[in-house]
């Protein structure tokens, strides 16, 4: 189908980009998400504003123990930067599980994150490395932590003329691991399980998981987090702590996978990104 009608501004600043929202337009990004939408006519702006030409927003830098991510920076380029290969595995990781090579020379993590589509990648990475959302209005900037900012399916804590300005993840000396199980026509993860683990006098000192794809939105198992921290991580501790990750939650079921199977898979995805994890930490 060909999308309707609409007008296109391609602005040279972002107070220029973030006036045009607040008259009411619609940030496009890499496009990968929102083109597929309007040609369903699932989604109908009337005007566009295009974030993907703003140099000002395509940047990945170290300060203070942390990796500044722009918005616009593309899935291909987190996958592959050295900076965030060899300061933050789990995010690269995470990226280059995304959809196609196709897709991630156009898709953003701005465009992403501010997407929230309930089977994306990256969520399950930011919950568990506790990033942190830069959003900018054209008054006011605020920053909330990957907690808060996913709400519930496509909805985030963004308000109408806010734009996703910049992601927040630490510096991380842990082991870690993204596992998922894809949808096998999209790439999109069924679950998705991203884990950070340390370990000090041979005990789990520090456990976070992030979980995508089995809700309506991302979390942190905390059950599982707590039940691993302080235990020496053997087979048993594991298996245990993956039975957890989908407590307390409301497993989604569609075409792909009904909630029985979801919760399945969301332990035994769980009990290998642990356990890959461990092995590194
Ligand atoms: C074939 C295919 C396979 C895919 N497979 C996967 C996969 O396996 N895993 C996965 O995670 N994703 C997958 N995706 C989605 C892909 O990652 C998209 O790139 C991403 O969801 C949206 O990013 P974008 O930059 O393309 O945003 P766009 O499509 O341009 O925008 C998406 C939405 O976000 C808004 N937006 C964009 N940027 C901002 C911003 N900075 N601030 C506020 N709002 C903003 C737009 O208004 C729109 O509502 C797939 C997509 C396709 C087409």
């Amino acid at each position: 189908m060909i999308a309707q009608g609409f007008e296109y501004t391609a602005p040279k600043t972002l107070d220029e980009a973030l006036g045009l929202m607040a008259d009411g337009a619609k940030p496009l990004a890499g496009g990968q998400s929102l083109i597929p939408m309007m040609k369903l006519r699932l989604a109908t702006p009337e005007r566009l504003v295009d974030l993907g030409r703003l140099r000002d927003l395509n940047y990945i830098r170290e300060q203070g123990g942390n990796l500044y991510i722009g918005a616009t920076t593309t899935h291909y380029e987190v996958e592959s930067a050295p900076l965030v290969r060899s300061k933050c595995p789990l995010l690269s990781a995470t990226a280059a599980c995304i959809g196609d090579v196709q897709v991630r020379n156009m898709g953003t993590i701005g465009g992403s994150v501010a997407h929230a589509d309930p089977a994306a990648d990256y969520p399950a990475a930011l919950q568990a490395l506790e990033a942190r959302i830069v959003l900018k209005g054209a008054k006011s900037e605020r920053t909330v932590s990957a907690a808060d900012f996913f709400v519930d399916t496509f909805t985030t804590a963004l308000e109408p003329g806010e734009i996703v300005r910049e992601i927040v993840v630490p510096v991380d000396a842990s082991g870690v691991s993204y596992q998922k199980s894809y949808q096998p026509a999209s790439g999109f993860a069924v679950v998705g399980i991203a884990v950070r683990i340390a370990k000090s006098g041979g005990q789990i000192s520090l456990v976070r998981i992030g979980v995508t794809g089995l809700s309506n939105c991302s979390y942190r198992a905390t059950a599982a987090e707590e039940a691993l921290e302080g235990k020496a991580g053997s087979a048993s501790d594991v298996r245990a702590a993956a039975a957890l990750v989908p407590q307390g939650v409301h497993a989604n079921s569609d075409l792909h996978a009904s909630a029985d199977y979801r919760r399945h898979l969301a332990t035994v995805y769980a009990e290998r990104a642990l356990a890959a994890a461990l092995a590194e930490a």
